[in-house]
């Protein structure tokens, strides 16, 4: 079966609308935070290229359908993550270029899924840019990826780009015991991630990620009520030692500070961190300004694990920083 998208209207009437207007775009870029279903919205837009009843919606009963679900449609590819950095290559890219000039197996297209783009480097960019711009008309390509900012303006332009949001909590509740899952694990699961079906799922399977929350709604109580051994405490768990952990955790702490701000500016938009109460009570306790700066300490850290400084030498660093913001 072609798996369900919840939520995500504009997402659906954008692909339907191309189908009854015939004007149908040949480059996609899906994107969106973790967890929320990009790599489902792309198997079901690659369905609905090639569903034999093109109406934009894949019908989930002809042989394309069919074989789209089952991952083994032979027009349907996903180029494969390879070398030092887990991503596609310009090697892959220039073979995909090559690849694409030649008919598909089965229907009347084929459709590339680039999936987890959000590494792919310029050079890999830059050997895809003349298909991306003009492919052969039987020709598709899907990339997804957490943002936009991962790809050079010249792809941007040349694709459409289709964001995949949160659902509603209803909808997310209904996914989530569709799963099997039970009320009391849902309903725990969507006090940190409501609307977000996939890290929901996560959370309640994966008790690394129970622990790195637990461990981010404490840092953020220290901040709160300006702990500082509290948090330095938090802080130096050996759960954080590892670069993974340290950077969800960070990850996590920055949407925290991120609401809060939100909340401080009377924004409208909606909350996506796992601790809204939180979020809530930090708006009495820290400026805009020291929110913002509170903010770039935190993506320096980042960024600094990311180049691979020791997290443990980081924490001690970035706790200080933050009680004095
Ligand atoms: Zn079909």
């Amino acid at each position: 079966m072609i798996e369900k998208i919840y939520g995500n209207a504009f997402f659906l009437e954008t692909i339907k609308g191309m189908f009854s207007s015939g004007r149908i775009a040949h480059s996609f870029l899906i994107y969106g935070e973790k967890g929320l279903g990009k790599k489902t919205a792309a198997d079901y837009l690659a369905a609905a290229l090639l569903c034999e009843k093109g109406s934009g919606v894949p019908c989930g009963e002809c042989r394309s359908c069919r074989n789209a679900a089952m991952h083994i449609h032979p027009d349907i590819i996903y180029p494969e993550h390879s070398g030092k950095l887990n991503t596609y290559t310009v090697e892959t890219c220039r073979k995909v270029c090559s690849d694409s000039y030649i008919a598909p197996n089965n229907g009347s297209a084929k459709v590339y899924v680039f999936a987890d783009a959000d590494n792919i480097q310029l050079p890999a960019q830059n050997a895809l840019l003349k298909i991306v711009e003009e492919p052969p008309s039987f020709v598709y390509f899907i990339f997804t990826a957490g943002s936009r900012d991962a790809f050079l303006p010249t792809i941007i332009s040349r694709v459409t780009s289709l964001g995949i949001s949160r659902c509603s909590t209803d909808e997310c509740a209904a996914a989530l015991a569709y799963k099997g899952y039970d009320s009391s694990q849902i309903s725990e699961a969507m006090d940190n991630f409501g609307g977000n079906i996939g890290m929901c799922a996560e959370y309640i399977e994966n008790a690394g990620l129970r622990t790195i929350a637990a461990l981010t709604k404490r840092a953020a109580d220290s901040i709160i009520i300006r702990d500082e051994y509290g948090l330095l405490t938090v802080m130096s768990s050996p759960e954080l030692k590892e670069r993974q952990s340290a950077l969800l955790f960070l990850e996590m702490l920055d949407r925290i500070i991120r609401d809060s701000l939100l909340l401080k500016l009377g924004g409208t938009g909606s909350l996506i961190s796992c601790y809204g109460k939180g979020a809530e009570r930090l708006t009495q306790r820290i400026s805009v300004r020291s929110a913002g700066k509170i903010h770039e300490f935190i993506n320096r850290a980042a960024a600094d694990i990311k180049a691979n400084v020791s997290p443990v030498l980081l924490m001690s660093a970035l706790c200080g920083e933050i009680m004095n913001s």
